[in-house]
């Protein structure tokens, strides 16, 4: 795998990012007790990091979800991993490391939303939006990046660079 010299995203700059997003979750959240789904695998490092920062009371399951179309613009995703519990009556805050065309994003919201959440929307790290194919649209985004494949704190290259602090982009 070939990476650039220079990180795209520091992990200081991540962090500070972290610190922002948490603020603004934990102000528009005040009073009320949230649950966070993390989206596996990716966005571990970032509900992690994001979870201890916030001032609200949180709540963590996982979810994990594959894209099992040959052609991604079909949209079909299969769940490897659901919540242990239904999230009738909760906020919910979906958590992803990056939306890309929006298609894991999407099923995700269709499949939480049928439980019928008092609330529901997504924070993600990233956001690639000009790869969108679905209308999906992210209340926190850390980062707006462009159409370039990123691995780091969090995300792979087949099981690569994960633990990596900062965010790279590869060739
Ligand atoms: P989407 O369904 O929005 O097209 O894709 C979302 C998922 O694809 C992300 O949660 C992530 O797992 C993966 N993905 C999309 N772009 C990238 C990227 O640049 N780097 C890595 N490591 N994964 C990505």
């Amino acid at each position: 795998m070939e990476l650039r010299k220079e990180p795209l995203l520091t992990a200081a700059q991540i962090q500070k990012k972290v610190e922002t997003l948490a603020g603004e979750i934990s102000a528009d959240y005040a009073g009320k007790e949230l649950l966070l789904i993390a989206v596996l695998k990716g966005s571990l490092i970032f509900a992690s990091d994001l979870m201890r920062r916030l001032t609200v009371p949180a709540g963590l399951e996982f979810i994990r979800a594959r894209s099992y179309c040959q052609t991604r613009s079909r949209g079909c995703c299969e769940f490897l991993m659901l919540p242990e519990r239904p999230v009738t009556g909760r906020h919910v805050l979906i958590i992803e490391d990056i939306v890309d065309t929006g298609i894991t994003a999407n099923s995700i919201v269709e499949y939480l939303a049928a439980q019928d959440p008092a609330s529901l929307d997504i924070c993600t790290l990233l956001d690639k939006p000009a790869r969108r194919t679905t209308e999906i649209h992210p209340r926190y985004t850390g980062f707006a990046i462009e159409n370039q494949f990123v691995v780091g704190y969090g995300m792979d290259y087949e099981e690569k660079g994960r633990n990596w602090p900062d965010i790279h982009v590869m060739k």
